[in-house]
């Protein structure tokens, strides 16, 4: 069992992973809204056109969905 944290948990939008915020080493702001990534791979994805990704708002669960 893992137990739950409290933390607030965003979703990489380039991958989907989900990102501990409060441990996100990779992240950037689009527009005043802060994306999160689980690598450098997916922030320079996301960097290089913010437009594509930040359309899309994962609020469901996709679990377990790596780069
Ligand atoms: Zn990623």
């Amino acid at each position: 069992m893992i137990p739950q944290r409290r933390t607030i948990m965003a979703t990489d939008p380039v991958c989907y992973m989900v990102v501990d915020e409060e441990d996100a080493q990779y992240k950037s702001t689009y527009r005043d809204a802060e994306y999160y990534f689980c690598c450098a791979y997916c922030k320079k994805q996301f960097d290089a056109d913010p437009k594509r990704y930040s359309r899309i708002v994962p609020d469901m669960n996709i679990d377990s969905v790596s780069c």
